[in-house]
Formats: C-alpha cells, structure tokens, sequence
C-alpha cells in the first residue's frame, strides 16, 4: 500500500520550466508546500541552455542569476558575404548547475528525483511506485506533447564539448558560422569559448526532417574543429536535440493531446519561440507569472496556464508565417540566404526577435524589401499552412 502524500503545489517533470516554477513560487510563497516530480535521478536533464541576456526581463534575471555558468559581452555571426560582431550579452546554464541551485535553495522533501509519474488530475498525481500525491494544484511540465498536431520545420543538432590541448585565444561565442557546406537545409556551427582551452562545437540544421545521422555529423564536429585550428581535442560532453520550429497547426489539439482541465507549462503548452525552438525565456516569464498570479488551486491553475499559452500561440502567429516561407517556399539549400539578410538588420531588432517580442516596426521591417524567396510560392505555402 501506498503512500499518499499533501501538499500545496505539485509540479510533475523536473525539467527547465518545473524547476524554474518551483523557484518562483517558493520566492513569492516561502510557506507553500511545493513538490517537485522527476523521473530521471537529477533535475534538468542533460543540457547547455543559452539564452540572449535581452531575453530574460532585468526584474526576472534574480531567478536564474545563480544558475549562469558562462557569460559573454559579445558574440559574433559569420555568412558567406556577411560577418557581424553584435555587442550583446549571451549566457549558459548546465543541467548540473541548474540541479545544484535548485537542491540548494528548495527543502529536501520538495524535490522528489527518481520518481516517475504515471498519471495525473488538476489535484492528483499517481506515482509508478505505488505512492499518490494530493495537491491543491498540479501543474504537467514534463516536456513536449502530441508534436503530430502542429506543422514543424526542425532546428537539429549534436554539440561537442572539446578539450584542447592549446588554448584557443577565442573570447566571444560564434553563434553561427553559416561559411560551412550546407546540408540537409540550413546549416551553420554554433561555438562557445568555455574556457581559454574549452570550445562547445555544435553542428545545427533547419531540416525538414528531426532525424540526426549522428556518426556523419559527429565526423563533421571533427572536421569542423580540425579546420579552425583545434587538433588533437577530446570530447568531454556531448548533447543532441531536435527542436520543433512552429509553421503552423491547431493549438487546441495541442493542448488536450495532453489532458483537458490541466495546468501545463513549458514545452508542453508549446512555450517556445516558433522560429528555434528555444523555450528558456518563456519559462522565465511564466514561472514569474505564475508565481505572481498567487493561486496554484487545480481550476485556477489550469485556466491561469491555458489562458497564457493560448495567448503565446496568438503572438507566434508572426514567427510560424516567417517559418512557413521558409521552409515551405525556398530551396532548402538556400535558406542560409535569409538568415544572412535577416543578420544585416538592426541588433536590438535581432534581440527582440530572439526573444519574441518583436514590434510591429520589427515586423514591418523584416519583411520589407526584396522577398528572399519566390513570391508565388510563398503565397501558395501561406495558403496551405494553419500558420495564423
Ligand atoms: C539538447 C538541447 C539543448 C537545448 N538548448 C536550448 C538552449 O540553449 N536555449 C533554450 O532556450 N532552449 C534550449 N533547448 C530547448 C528547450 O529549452 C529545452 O528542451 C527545455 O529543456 C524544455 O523545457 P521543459 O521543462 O519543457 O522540458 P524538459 O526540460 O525536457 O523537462 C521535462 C522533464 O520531465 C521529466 N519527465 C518526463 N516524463 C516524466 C514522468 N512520466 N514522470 C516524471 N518525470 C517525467 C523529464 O525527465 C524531464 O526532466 C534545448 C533542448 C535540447 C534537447
């Protein structure tokens, strides 16, 4: 026989938007009793989240501060007829961090690892070894649901971390490196200068198609580093992702392809930015929210989360039109094309884009000009796509 456990908030999936939700609401609420749900032995998985420091709000930054493992004051972006220094502060966390920080400011009976839940209610969660949880309120963050009930282009990658023998004498992050031999779409290498003798080497693609053909790219990786001057280096920690890119698709069935009248956050109420798939800003923003709407109770809970995420897909509609163009309208093999014309804009345009708080006049701006892709294919995929 089980046991049933109370408590105030339970938040199933210990990953990036659970663990930030945990921290905001014991912030605002230090006596709610807040439990925290997680299959896997350790909080945050396995990742390297980078995120623009114009992505996370001034007021919001105290709740990822302590989890910053790099920072830099600039990064740079490298096409074929472009090169760019953009003097904008860019920052990483570690899934080991993030666990650390969260063991270190939740009590020990918050954080349930190793606990793999088997289903859930609005105040219920039934745990695979014969425990229940009863909870004021119970919010599901444990990643992606039903993807088959959105369109999706894809932003794939594997990423090494090398260790070389000679220091680089590279400061600032390349966040693209779009000089590479394009394959399989888009496709340009992301590096971060750990280290004087650290280098994450990440070989990206905007693909049709989420699958990686890891021995080919991990050969590319290799390659790449060779290349830039950094032989005899050893791979110290790898990752891989394949992250959806919104063209469009039926929010609603997104939403009860996991469970009608259930709270949901981070990729699982599709809190992501549609044009990379990158989610840390709107966790940000929502565990903030949440915590500040002061009423995790089941109904509540639910309503306060689908009402946010039904309003994040409204102010996607942009982003999933600029994705349906590209990877509906041009050549695969020239989509480098408009990421370089989109690199010539302003910066602060580019980081409200990232962040995707675009304005109107960035809006208007970005699709100004000289279509980068024929205009009568790009009214046809407008036409076929449920981008709005
Ligand atoms: C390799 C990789 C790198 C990325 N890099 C970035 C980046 O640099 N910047 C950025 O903004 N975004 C990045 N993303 C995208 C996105 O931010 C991450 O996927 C992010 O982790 C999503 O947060 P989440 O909380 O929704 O899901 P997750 O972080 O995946 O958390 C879900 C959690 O639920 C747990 N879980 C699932 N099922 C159960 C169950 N039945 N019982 C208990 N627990 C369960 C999982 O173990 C997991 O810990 C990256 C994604 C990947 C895969």
């Amino acid at each position: 026989m089980g046991t049933t456990i109370r408590c105030d908030l339970a938040i199933v999936g210990g990953g990036l938007a659970g663990g930030l939700i945990a921290l905001a609401v014991k912030a605002r609420a230090p006596s709610c009793d807040v439990r925290i749900v997680e299959g896997g032995a350790t909080l945050g998985g396995d990742h390297v989240w980078s995120f623009f420091g114009s992505d996370v709000a001034q007021a919001h930054r105290g709740l990822v501060q302590d989890m910053v493992v790099h920072g830099w004051r600039g990064y740079d972006v490298v096409f074929p007829h472009l090169t760019r220094d953009v003097d904008a502060t860019y920052y990483s966390i570690t899934s080991e961090r993030f666990d650390a920080v969260l063991r270190a400011k939740l009590p020990a009976q918050a954080i349930m690892t190793g606990r793999r839940v088997l289903a859930l209610s609005a105040t219920a969660v039934v745990l695979g070894d014969g425990d229940r949880i009863e909870a004021g309120g119970v919010i599901d963050c444990r990643g992606p649901g039903d993807l088959d009930t959105l369109e999706l282009g894809w932003q794939k990658f594997v990423g090494h971390e090398l260790a070389l023998p000679t220091p680089h004498g590279i400061e600032r992050p390349r966040v693209m490196d779009a000089t590479v031999d394009q394959i399989d779409g888009y496709r340009f290498v992301y590096c971060l200068p750990f280290a004087p003798d650290r280098m994450f080497v990440e070989d990206t693609y905007y693909s049709d198609t989420p699958g990686l053909d890891l021995p080919a790219i991990r050969a590319r990786i290799a390659d790449y580093a060779q290349a830039r001057g950094w032989a005899g280096a050893q791979v110290v920690r790898r990752e891989a992702g394949s992250l959806p890119i919104t063209l469009g698709g039926d929010f609603e069935a997104y939403w009860r392809s996991t469970g009608k009248g259930i709270a949901k956050a981070g990729m699982r109420a599709g809190l992501f930015q549609p044009a990379t798939g990158y989610s840390l800003p709107d966790a940000v923003r929502f565990a903030i929210a949440l915590a500040d709407s002061g009423d995790w109770s089941g109904a509540s809970l639910a309503t306060f989360a689908y009402d946010h995420a039904r309003e994040h897909w409204r102010r996607g509609a942009f982003y999933r039109m600029l994705n349906t163009m590209m990877f509906r309208a041009g050549d695969p093999a020239e989509r480098w094309r408009i990421i370089e014309r989109f690199y010539r804009l302003d910066p602060a345009l580019i980081t409200r884009f990232y962040a995707g708080r675009s304005s109107i006049g960035d809006k208007a701006r970005i699709v100004t000009g000289k279509p980068p892709v024929p205009v009568g294919r790009a009214l046809h995929a407008l036409r076929t796509t449920a981008w709005r």
